[in-house]
């Protein structure tokens, strides 16, 4: 479990430009890999999110796919923000085996003031890892780089989704102190997440956030039985 930087807001909102990966973990819930190509209309974007009351808004989160693949396009999402909104991202850290990735990463977080970066720590990814460069760079940013432990429990999601039983146990509804969470993914779809990995698609950019913050609203007092439609399942 991983703390968001936290400005007290009711949604913690993140973007995935593109679910392009360097990796393919079996695990992967949003099935990311180096295969996909489709990318988040920035255009469209800009659209909703000068629908979004930033005071509704606790944190921003950046991520995939890989968003390292794609800093120039986060980096356009992220001029798009308050500067007051706190931003994190979630990496799979495998850049930290290439000095030059490295190094123009870190000058990318500081150039976007990037309050947290995650960097994920599942055994398929630490493989790909550099535990020596990511230890050094989290003792000597404690307050802004976070080594995630390894998962206890996978999510059965993504590749795994056949062996998950499709029932929600309702934890968001108990946690409602906690904020709702939502994502915008590559076609520019929505995603209610879950605390069980059940991510149901919502709504679109093409609604304005007061729409989709109603329909969130609503989601928060039930559980996933009979919500529209799962993240990848079409319409
Ligand atoms: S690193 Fe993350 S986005 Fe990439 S395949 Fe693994 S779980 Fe998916």
């Amino acid at each position: 479990m991983v703390t968001m930087p936290n400005n007290q807001g009711l949604f913690d909102l993140s973007f995935q430009y593109s679910l392009e990966c360097n990796l393919s973990c079996s695990f992967c819930m949003y099935e990311g890999g180096p295969d996909k190509t489709e990318v988040l209309n920035l255009i469209d974007l800009l659209t909703f999110i000068n629908t979004i009351d930033f005071a509704l808004i606790n944190s921003v989160g950046l991520y995939g796919g890989e968003p390292t693949l794609h800093l120039d396009a986060y980096n356009r999402i992220a001029a798009m923000l308050p500067t007051t909104t706190p931003i994190w991202m979630i990496s799979n850290g495998a850049w930290s085996k290439d000095p030059d990735r490295l190094v123009d990463l870190i000058r990318w977080c500081r150039a976007i003031g990037l309050r947290r970066l995650i960097v994920s720590g599942n055994p398929e990814q630490v493989k790909h890892q550099d535990a020596r460069a990511l230890h050094v760079l989290s003792e000597e940013c404690p307050e802004a780089v976070t080594l995630k432990e390894p998962d206890g429990s996978m999510l059965m999601m993504g590749r795994l989704a056949h062996r998950w039983d499709g029932v929600c146990s309702g934890k968001c509804s108990w946690k409602k102190s906690d904020p709702t969470r939502i994502a915008v993914t590559p076609p520019g779809d929505i995603m209610f997440q879950t605390c069980d990995g059940s991510y149901p698609v919502i709504g679109n950019i093409s609604q304005p956030f007061s729409q989709i913050a109603e329909i969130c609203r609503d989601f928060n007092h039930k559980t996933c039985s009979g919500l529209p439609r799962a993240f990848g399942e079409t319409k």
